[in-house]
Protein backbone atom coordinates (compact mmCIF):
# COMPACT_ATOMS: atom_id res chain seq x y z
CA UNK A 1 0.00 0.00 0.00
CA UNK A 2 0.60 3.85 -0.74
CA UNK A 3 1.89 5.68 2.33
CA UNK A 4 -0.83 7.23 4.31
CA UNK A 5 0.52 10.12 5.74
CA UNK A 6 0.48 12.65 2.54
CA UNK A 7 -3.23 11.69 1.83
CA UNK A 8 -3.85 12.09 5.59
CA UNK A 9 -2.49 15.20 5.74
CA UNK A 10 -4.67 16.77 2.95
CA UNK A 11 -7.75 16.18 4.89
CA UNK A 12 -6.16 19.44 7.00
CA UNK A 13 -8.65 21.25 4.66
CA UNK A 14 -11.71 19.61 5.47
CA UNK A 15 -13.71 19.35 8.70
CA UNK A 16 -12.42 16.62 10.54
CA UNK A 17 -15.67 16.18 12.32
CA UNK A 18 -17.85 15.72 8.85
CA UNK A 19 -15.70 14.53 5.98
CA UNK A 20 -17.94 14.17 3.25
CA UNK A 21 -18.69 9.67 2.16
CA UNK A 22 -16.89 11.27 -0.94
CA UNK A 23 -14.15 12.39 0.36
CA UNK A 24 -13.11 9.78 2.77
CA UNK A 25 -13.48 6.89 -0.27
CA UNK A 26 -11.20 9.01 -2.54
CA UNK A 27 -8.22 8.91 0.37
CA UNK A 28 -8.87 5.15 0.34
CA UNK A 29 -9.26 4.61 -2.86
CA UNK A 30 -5.67 6.47 -3.20
CA UNK A 31 -3.74 3.90 -0.48
CA UNK A 32 -4.56 0.94 -2.39
CA UNK A 33 -2.56 -0.89 -4.42
CA UNK A 34 -3.08 -4.69 -5.25
CA UNK A 35 -1.36 -7.99 -3.96
CA UNK A 36 1.15 -9.09 -6.32
CA UNK A 37 1.25 -12.60 -6.12
CA UNK A 38 -0.51 -14.75 -8.85
CA UNK A 39 -1.59 -18.13 -9.02
CA UNK A 40 -2.58 -20.21 -11.60
CA UNK A 41 -5.74 -22.54 -11.00
CA UNK A 42 -7.71 -24.90 -12.97
CA UNK A 43 -10.53 -23.24 -14.87
CA UNK A 44 -13.63 -23.93 -12.97
CA UNK A 45 -11.91 -23.14 -9.06
CA UNK A 46 -11.32 -19.75 -10.91
CA UNK A 47 -15.07 -18.65 -10.78
CA UNK A 48 -15.56 -15.87 -8.29
CA UNK A 49 -11.39 -15.08 -8.30
CA UNK A 50 -9.79 -12.32 -9.93
CA UNK A 51 -8.18 -12.60 -13.25
CA UNK A 52 -4.82 -11.29 -12.70
CA UNK A 53 -3.55 -10.76 -16.92
CA UNK A 54 -5.51 -10.13 -20.42
CA UNK A 55 -6.63 -13.95 -21.96
CA UNK A 56 -5.78 -13.47 -25.75
CA UNK A 57 -7.44 -15.34 -27.94
CA UNK A 58 -5.61 -18.02 -29.91
CA UNK A 59 -7.59 -18.28 -32.45
CA UNK A 60 -11.10 -17.39 -34.22
CA UNK A 61 -14.30 -18.46 -32.42
CA UNK A 62 -16.12 -19.60 -34.12
CA UNK A 63 -13.28 -20.93 -36.04
CA UNK A 64 -15.65 -20.94 -39.13
CA UNK A 65 -18.08 -19.41 -40.67
CA UNK A 66 -21.20 -21.38 -39.71
CA UNK A 67 -25.46 -22.11 -39.69
CA UNK A 68 -27.63 -20.39 -37.14
CA UNK A 69 -30.38 -22.42 -38.40
CA UNK A 70 -31.13 -25.72 -39.33
CA UNK A 71 -32.23 -25.26 -43.65
CA UNK A 72 -30.17 -24.91 -46.75
CA UNK A 73 -27.14 -23.10 -47.14
CA UNK A 74 -27.76 -21.99 -50.91
CA UNK A 75 -25.71 -19.40 -52.99
CA UNK A 76 -27.54 -16.01 -53.16
CA UNK A 77 -26.98 -15.38 -56.49
CA UNK A 78 -29.14 -18.17 -57.49
CA UNK A 79 -32.18 -17.26 -56.27
CA UNK A 80 -34.46 -15.51 -58.64
CA UNK A 81 -35.61 -11.68 -57.19
CA UNK A 82 -39.29 -12.47 -58.20
CA UNK A 83 -40.85 -16.28 -57.84
CA UNK A 84 -39.36 -19.53 -56.71
CA UNK A 85 -36.02 -20.97 -57.36
CA UNK A 86 -35.37 -24.82 -57.41
CA UNK A 87 -32.29 -25.85 -56.15
CA UNK A 88 -30.66 -29.39 -56.31
CA UNK A 89 -29.31 -30.54 -52.95
CA UNK A 90 -26.14 -31.98 -53.45
CA UNK A 91 -25.09 -32.94 -49.84
CA UNK A 92 -25.59 -32.62 -46.21
CA UNK A 93 -23.74 -30.58 -43.11
CA UNK A 94 -23.99 -31.04 -39.54
CA UNK A 95 -22.70 -29.82 -36.38
CA UNK A 96 -19.32 -31.27 -36.22
CA UNK A 97 -19.49 -33.07 -39.44
CA UNK A 98 -19.08 -30.53 -42.47
CA UNK A 99 -19.84 -31.34 -46.28
CA UNK A 100 -16.40 -31.47 -47.97
CA UNK A 101 -17.76 -31.14 -51.38
CA UNK A 102 -17.75 -27.98 -53.50
CA UNK A 103 -21.74 -26.44 -54.40
CA UNK A 104 -21.94 -25.24 -58.02
CA UNK A 105 -24.78 -23.12 -59.44
CA UNK A 106 -28.27 -23.89 -58.79
CA UNK A 107 -27.24 -25.93 -56.03
CA UNK A 108 -27.49 -26.51 -52.25
CA UNK A 109 -26.59 -28.28 -49.48
CA UNK A 110 -28.65 -29.51 -46.33
CA UNK A 111 -27.16 -27.78 -43.07
CA UNK A 112 -28.32 -28.25 -39.13
CA UNK A 113 -27.60 -25.74 -36.78
CA UNK A 114 -23.56 -25.25 -36.09
CA UNK A 115 -22.61 -27.22 -39.44
CA UNK A 116 -19.58 -25.09 -40.91
CA UNK A 117 -20.82 -23.12 -44.39
CA UNK A 118 -20.34 -25.73 -47.31
CA UNK A 119 -17.71 -23.99 -49.74
CA UNK A 120 -19.28 -21.38 -52.20
CA UNK A 121 -22.60 -20.89 -50.28
CA UNK A 122 -23.50 -17.38 -48.94
CA UNK A 123 -26.66 -17.72 -47.34
CA UNK A 124 -29.11 -20.00 -45.37
CA UNK A 125 -32.63 -20.12 -45.97
CA UNK A 126 -34.66 -21.89 -42.77
CA UNK A 127 -36.45 -25.16 -43.31
CA UNK A 128 -39.76 -23.74 -42.50
CA UNK A 129 -39.91 -21.89 -45.49
CA UNK A 130 -38.86 -24.49 -47.76
CA UNK A 131 -40.50 -27.00 -49.66
CA UNK A 132 -38.90 -30.25 -51.15
CA UNK A 133 -40.44 -32.72 -54.16
CA UNK A 134 -39.78 -34.71 -56.54
CA UNK A 135 -38.43 -31.64 -58.81
CA UNK A 136 -35.57 -30.23 -55.67
CA UNK A 137 -35.55 -27.76 -53.21
CA UNK A 138 -37.83 -24.77 -53.48
CA UNK A 139 -36.93 -21.58 -52.15
CA UNK A 140 -39.14 -18.66 -52.07
CA UNK A 141 -38.14 -14.94 -52.88
CA UNK A 142 -37.08 -12.52 -50.67
CA UNK A 143 -34.03 -14.30 -48.82
CA UNK A 144 -31.36 -11.68 -48.11
CA UNK A 145 -27.80 -12.28 -49.03
CA UNK A 146 -25.80 -13.59 -46.16
CA UNK A 147 -28.95 -14.42 -43.75
CA UNK A 148 -28.47 -16.81 -40.85
CA UNK A 149 -24.87 -17.30 -40.69
CA UNK A 150 -22.22 -17.10 -37.56
CA UNK A 151 -19.00 -15.42 -39.10
CA UNK A 152 -15.58 -16.71 -38.32
CA UNK A 153 -14.31 -14.88 -35.08
CA UNK A 154 -17.47 -12.83 -34.71
CA UNK A 155 -17.21 -14.03 -30.88
CA UNK A 156 -13.31 -14.28 -30.22
CA UNK A 157 -10.81 -12.60 -32.99
CA UNK A 158 -7.66 -14.38 -32.57
CA UNK A 159 -4.80 -12.34 -31.06
CA UNK A 160 -7.08 -9.83 -29.64
CA UNK A 161 -8.05 -9.48 -25.39
CA UNK A 162 -10.88 -11.45 -24.76
CA UNK A 163 -10.80 -11.48 -21.13
CA UNK A 164 -9.37 -8.24 -19.12
CA UNK A 165 -7.06 -8.73 -16.15
CA UNK A 166 -8.93 -7.59 -12.84
CA UNK A 167 -12.01 -8.65 -14.00
CA UNK A 168 -14.01 -10.85 -11.79
CA UNK A 169 -14.86 -14.29 -13.35
CA UNK A 170 -18.13 -15.48 -13.56
CA UNK A 171 -19.72 -18.21 -15.19
CA UNK A 172 -19.83 -16.70 -18.51
CA UNK A 173 -16.26 -15.52 -18.08
CA UNK A 174 -15.50 -19.46 -17.46
CA UNK A 175 -17.72 -20.66 -20.57
CA UNK A 176 -15.83 -18.28 -22.69
CA UNK A 177 -12.25 -19.46 -21.33
CA UNK A 178 -13.25 -22.79 -21.90
CA UNK A 179 -14.65 -22.10 -25.58
CA UNK A 180 -10.62 -21.32 -26.13
CA UNK A 181 -9.66 -24.98 -24.56
CA UNK A 182 -7.65 -23.07 -21.73
CA UNK A 183 -7.70 -25.97 -18.79
CA UNK A 184 -5.95 -23.14 -16.56
CA UNK A 185 -6.21 -19.35 -15.95
CA UNK A 186 -3.70 -16.92 -14.02
CA UNK A 187 -5.51 -15.33 -11.01
CA UNK A 188 -4.60 -13.24 -8.10
CA UNK A 189 -3.82 -14.77 -4.93
CA UNK A 190 -7.10 -14.20 -2.14
CA UNK A 191 -6.68 -11.42 -0.20
CA UNK A 192 -6.02 -12.26 3.61
CA UNK A 193 -8.32 -10.15 5.94
CA UNK A 194 -7.86 -10.25 9.56
CA UNK A 195 -10.94 -9.36 11.94
CA UNK A 196 -11.80 -8.94 15.84
CA UNK A 197 -14.24 -7.36 17.83
CA UNK A 198 -13.39 -4.82 20.68
CA UNK A 199 -15.99 -4.83 23.99
CA UNK A 200 -16.02 -6.03 27.33
CA UNK A 201 -19.63 -6.07 27.11
CA UNK A 202 -19.32 -9.19 24.17
CA UNK A 203 -19.48 -13.04 24.51
CA UNK A 204 -18.85 -15.37 20.98
CA UNK A 205 -21.46 -17.59 20.37
CA UNK A 206 -21.77 -20.87 22.57
CA UNK A 207 -20.74 -19.18 25.31
CA UNK A 208 -23.44 -18.18 28.49
CA UNK A 209 -24.88 -14.65 28.33
CA UNK A 210 -23.55 -12.84 31.80
CA UNK A 211 -25.86 -9.90 33.04
CA UNK A 212 -25.10 -7.15 30.97
CA UNK A 213 -23.14 -8.96 28.30
CA UNK A 214 -24.27 -9.08 24.43
CA UNK A 215 -23.43 -11.69 21.62
CA UNK A 216 -21.31 -10.45 19.12
CA UNK A 217 -23.30 -10.25 16.06
CA UNK A 218 -20.36 -8.24 13.96
CA UNK A 219 -17.65 -11.10 13.46
CA UNK A 220 -20.48 -13.24 11.94
CA UNK A 221 -21.65 -10.37 9.59
CA UNK A 222 -18.43 -9.52 8.53
CA UNK A 223 -17.35 -13.59 8.02
CA UNK A 224 -20.20 -13.43 5.82
CA UNK A 225 -19.71 -10.20 3.56
CA UNK A 226 -15.70 -11.04 3.48
CA UNK A 227 -16.51 -14.54 2.14
CA UNK A 228 -18.78 -13.05 -0.34
CA UNK A 229 -16.44 -11.17 -1.34
CA UNK A 230 -14.18 -13.82 -2.07
CA UNK A 231 -11.66 -12.88 0.50
CA UNK A 232 -9.62 -15.54 2.81
CA UNK A 233 -11.19 -14.84 6.38
CA UNK A 234 -8.64 -14.75 9.49
CA UNK A 235 -11.35 -14.66 12.43
CA UNK A 236 -9.03 -13.18 15.43
CA UNK A 237 -12.15 -13.50 18.00
CA UNK A 238 -13.01 -10.74 20.81
CA UNK A 239 -10.64 -8.55 22.20
CA UNK A 240 -11.07 -6.45 25.60
CA UNK A 241 -11.06 -2.93 26.21
CA UNK A 242 -7.93 -3.35 27.22
CA UNK A 243 -4.27 -1.64 25.64
CA UNK A 244 -2.43 -4.57 26.13
CA UNK A 245 -4.57 -7.01 24.42
CA UNK A 246 -5.81 -4.74 21.70
CA UNK A 247 -2.08 -4.08 20.88
CA UNK A 248 -0.94 -7.59 20.76
CA UNK A 249 -4.22 -8.62 18.62
CA UNK A 250 -3.32 -6.02 16.09
CA UNK A 251 0.12 -6.53 15.40
CA UNK A 252 -1.26 -10.42 15.59
CA UNK A 253 -3.73 -9.42 12.89
CA UNK A 254 -1.64 -7.57 10.96
CA UNK A 255 1.60 -9.86 10.62
CA UNK A 256 -0.15 -12.38 7.86
CA UNK A 257 -2.98 -10.47 6.75
CA UNK A 258 -3.49 -8.04 3.43
CA UNK A 259 -6.18 -6.09 5.66
CA UNK A 260 -7.17 -5.72 9.23
CA UNK A 261 -10.73 -4.87 10.13
CA UNK A 262 -11.99 -4.01 13.37
CA UNK A 263 -15.48 -3.15 15.17
CA UNK A 264 -16.00 -1.35 17.57
CA UNK A 265 -13.62 1.18 19.57
CA UNK A 266 -13.37 4.15 17.44
CA UNK A 267 -16.35 6.12 18.90
CA UNK A 268 -15.58 8.77 20.92
CA UNK A 269 -14.46 7.89 24.43
CA UNK A 270 -13.01 4.88 23.06
CA UNK A 271 -10.92 5.93 20.35
CA UNK A 272 -8.04 7.75 22.63
CA UNK A 273 -6.19 4.25 23.20
CA UNK A 274 -7.02 2.96 20.11
CA UNK A 275 -5.38 6.18 18.41
CA UNK A 276 -1.84 5.67 20.62
CA UNK A 277 -1.80 1.94 19.91
CA UNK A 278 -1.77 2.65 15.98
CA UNK A 279 0.28 5.35 16.48
CA UNK A 280 2.95 2.50 17.82
CA UNK A 281 2.13 -0.01 15.37
CA UNK A 282 1.40 2.06 12.00
CA UNK A 283 -0.36 5.36 10.85
CA UNK A 284 -4.29 5.89 11.06
CA UNK A 285 -6.71 8.84 10.60
CA UNK A 286 -9.79 8.86 13.25
CA UNK A 287 -12.28 10.41 10.68
CA UNK A 288 -15.97 11.36 11.56
CA UNK A 289 -17.57 11.21 8.53
CA UNK A 290 -21.08 13.07 7.21
CA UNK A 291 -22.51 10.22 7.27
CA UNK A 292 -25.63 7.67 8.94
CA UNK A 293 -25.55 5.53 10.08
CA UNK A 294 -21.48 5.25 10.97
CA UNK A 295 -20.25 7.98 11.96
CA UNK A 296 -16.85 7.44 12.88
CA UNK A 297 -14.26 5.31 10.95
CA UNK A 298 -10.60 5.05 11.43
CA UNK A 299 -8.46 4.56 7.99
CA UNK A 300 -4.79 3.47 7.86
CA UNK A 301 -2.16 1.26 8.18
CA UNK A 302 -0.95 -1.77 10.90
CA UNK A 303 2.78 -3.06 9.84
CA UNK A 304 2.06 -3.72 6.13
CA UNK A 305 -1.91 -4.44 6.17
CA UNK A 306 -4.47 -1.68 5.25
CA UNK A 307 -6.30 -0.87 8.53
CA UNK A 308 -10.09 -0.75 8.78
CA UNK A 309 -11.89 0.48 12.51
CA UNK A 310 -15.30 0.17 11.88
CA UNK A 311 -18.19 1.46 13.99
CA UNK A 312 -19.46 -0.49 16.78
CA UNK A 313 -23.19 -0.71 16.28
CA UNK A 314 -24.53 -3.90 13.85
CA UNK A 315 -25.67 -1.94 10.94
CA UNK A 316 -23.19 1.29 10.84
CA UNK A 317 -20.56 -1.77 10.53
CA UNK A 318 -22.63 -3.23 7.95
CA UNK A 319 -22.85 0.32 6.21
CA UNK A 320 -19.43 1.27 6.23
CA UNK A 321 -18.05 -1.83 5.19
CA UNK A 322 -20.04 -1.72 1.67
CA UNK A 323 -19.43 1.90 1.59
CA UNK A 324 -15.77 1.95 2.28
CA UNK A 325 -14.48 -1.56 2.62
CA UNK A 326 -15.82 -3.10 0.20
CA UNK A 327 -14.55 -1.21 -2.67
CA UNK A 328 -10.92 -0.73 -1.47
CA UNK A 329 -11.05 -4.97 -1.00
CA UNK A 330 -11.95 -5.26 -4.60
CA UNK A 331 -9.33 -2.63 -5.29
CA UNK A 332 -6.79 -5.22 -3.24
CA UNK A 333 -7.98 -8.09 -4.87
CA UNK A 334 -6.82 -6.31 -8.17
CA UNK A 335 -10.10 -5.89 -9.46
CA UNK A 336 -9.81 -3.11 -11.96
CA UNK A 337 -13.35 -3.32 -13.56
CA UNK A 338 -17.05 -3.02 -12.04
CA UNK A 339 -16.78 -2.87 -9.29
CA UNK A 340 -18.99 0.01 -8.84
CA UNK A 341 -22.10 -1.21 -7.50
CA UNK A 342 -25.74 -0.19 -9.79
CA UNK A 343 -27.80 2.47 -8.12
CA UNK A 344 -31.11 2.81 -9.30
CA UNK A 345 -33.29 5.26 -8.98
CA UNK A 346 -36.63 4.25 -7.85
CA UNK A 347 -39.94 6.13 -6.68
CA UNK A 348 -40.11 6.88 -3.12
CA UNK A 349 -44.02 4.82 -1.65
CA UNK A 350 -43.23 7.50 1.60
CA UNK A 351 -41.84 10.68 2.64
CA UNK A 352 -38.64 10.58 4.40
CA UNK A 353 -37.18 13.33 6.32
CA UNK A 354 -33.48 13.96 5.53
CA UNK A 355 -30.67 16.90 7.04
CA UNK A 356 -28.95 18.13 3.82
CA UNK A 357 -24.74 17.83 4.68
CA UNK A 358 -24.57 14.45 5.33
CA UNK A 359 -24.91 11.35 3.27
CA UNK A 360 -27.67 8.63 5.09
CA UNK A 361 -28.71 4.68 4.04
CA UNK A 362 -31.81 3.44 4.76
CA UNK A 363 -33.05 -0.09 4.87
CA UNK A 364 -35.76 -0.36 2.69
CA UNK A 365 -37.87 -2.72 0.77
CA UNK A 366 -38.11 -2.49 -3.41
CA UNK A 367 -41.19 -4.17 -4.37
CA UNK A 368 -43.52 -4.38 -7.45
CA UNK A 369 -47.16 -3.50 -6.99
CA UNK A 370 -50.16 -5.34 -8.30
CA UNK A 371 -49.96 -3.03 -10.89
CA UNK A 372 -46.53 -3.59 -11.97
CA UNK A 373 -45.08 -0.41 -10.51
CA UNK A 374 -41.64 -0.55 -8.85
CA UNK A 375 -41.46 1.70 -5.26
CA UNK A 376 -39.50 1.60 -2.27
CA UNK A 377 -40.79 1.64 1.11
CA UNK A 378 -38.32 1.83 4.32
CA UNK A 379 -38.31 -1.58 7.07
CA UNK A 380 -39.30 0.64 9.76
CA UNK A 381 -36.54 1.32 13.00
CA UNK A 382 -33.62 2.62 11.70
CA UNK A 383 -31.39 2.57 14.72
CA UNK A 384 -28.04 1.73 14.25
CA UNK A 385 -28.31 -1.24 16.10
CA UNK A 386 -31.17 -2.52 14.98
CA UNK A 387 -29.91 -5.70 12.35
CA UNK A 388 -33.57 -6.78 12.49
CA UNK A 389 -34.37 -4.18 9.68
CA UNK A 390 -31.41 -4.55 7.79
CA UNK A 391 -32.62 -8.73 7.80
CA UNK A 392 -35.86 -7.46 6.67
CA UNK A 393 -34.28 -5.15 3.81
CA UNK A 394 -33.72 -5.85 0.02
CA UNK A 395 -31.87 -2.73 -0.65
CA UNK A 396 -30.58 0.66 0.66
CA UNK A 397 -31.68 3.61 -0.35
CA UNK A 398 -28.76 6.69 -0.48
CA UNK A 399 -30.25 9.80 0.50
CA UNK A 400 -26.90 11.85 -0.40
CA UNK A 401 -24.98 14.69 0.73
CA UNK A 402 -26.53 17.62 -0.29
CA UNK A 403 -30.50 16.33 -0.08
CA UNK A 404 -33.24 17.27 1.89
CA UNK A 405 -35.89 15.77 3.21
CA UNK A 406 -38.06 13.54 -0.01
CA UNK A 407 -41.54 13.82 -0.54
CA UNK A 408 -43.91 10.47 -1.27
CA UNK A 409 -43.44 9.54 -4.90
CA UNK A 410 -40.10 11.07 -5.47
CA UNK A 411 -37.38 9.08 -7.18
CA UNK A 412 -34.59 8.14 -4.82
CA UNK A 413 -31.32 6.13 -5.27
CA UNK A 414 -31.10 2.47 -4.53
CA UNK A 415 -28.55 0.34 -4.37
CA UNK A 416 -29.85 -3.74 -4.30
CA UNK A 417 -28.82 -6.35 -1.55
CA UNK A 418 -28.52 -9.37 -3.95
CA UNK A 419 -24.70 -10.54 -3.88
CA UNK A 420 -24.04 -7.63 -1.43
CA UNK A 421 -24.78 -8.07 2.10
P1 LIG B 1 -18.62 1.01 20.40
O1 LIG B 1 -18.37 1.60 19.05
O2 LIG B 1 -17.57 0.03 20.79
O3 LIG B 1 -18.87 2.06 21.41
O4 LIG B 1 -19.97 0.17 20.26
C1 LIG B 1 -21.19 0.80 19.90
C2 LIG B 1 -22.37 -0.12 20.17
O5 LIG B 1 -22.27 -1.27 19.36
C3 LIG B 1 -22.46 -0.63 21.61
O6 LIG B 1 -23.83 -0.67 21.95
C4 LIG B 1 -21.88 -2.01 21.53
O7 LIG B 1 -22.36 -2.86 22.53
C5 LIG B 1 -22.32 -2.46 20.15
N1 LIG B 1 -21.38 -3.43 19.64
C6 LIG B 1 -20.05 -3.22 19.53
N2 LIG B 1 -19.45 -4.32 19.03
C7 LIG B 1 -20.44 -5.20 18.79
C8 LIG B 1 -20.44 -6.52 18.25
N3 LIG B 1 -19.32 -7.12 17.86
N4 LIG B 1 -21.64 -7.18 18.12
C9 LIG B 1 -22.77 -6.57 18.52
N5 LIG B 1 -22.82 -5.33 19.03
C10 LIG B 1 -21.67 -4.64 19.18
MG1 LIG C 1 -16.96 -0.72 22.54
Amino acid sequence: MKPLTLAIRALDAYDPDALPVADALRIIRGCVTPVPMIERVALRSALGRVLAEDIVSPFDVPAHDNTAMDGWAVRHADLAAEGETVLRQVGEAFAGHPYTGSVGAGECVRVMTGAVLPTGTDCVVVQEVVRVDARGVRVPPGQRAGQHLRYRGEDLARGKPCVHGGCVLGPAHIGLLASLGLPEVPVRRRLRVAFFSTGDELVSIGEPLAPGAIYDSNRYTLHGMLTRLGCEVHDLGVVRDDPAALEAALAAAAADADVVITTGGVSVGEADFTRAILARLGEAAFWKIAMRPGRPLAFGRVGHALFFGLPGNPVAVMITFYQFVREALLAAAGVSQGSELPMLQVPARDAIRKKPGRTEYQRAIVEQDAQGQWSVQLTGQQGSGVLSSMARANCLIVLEHGRGSVAAGEPVTVVLFDGLV
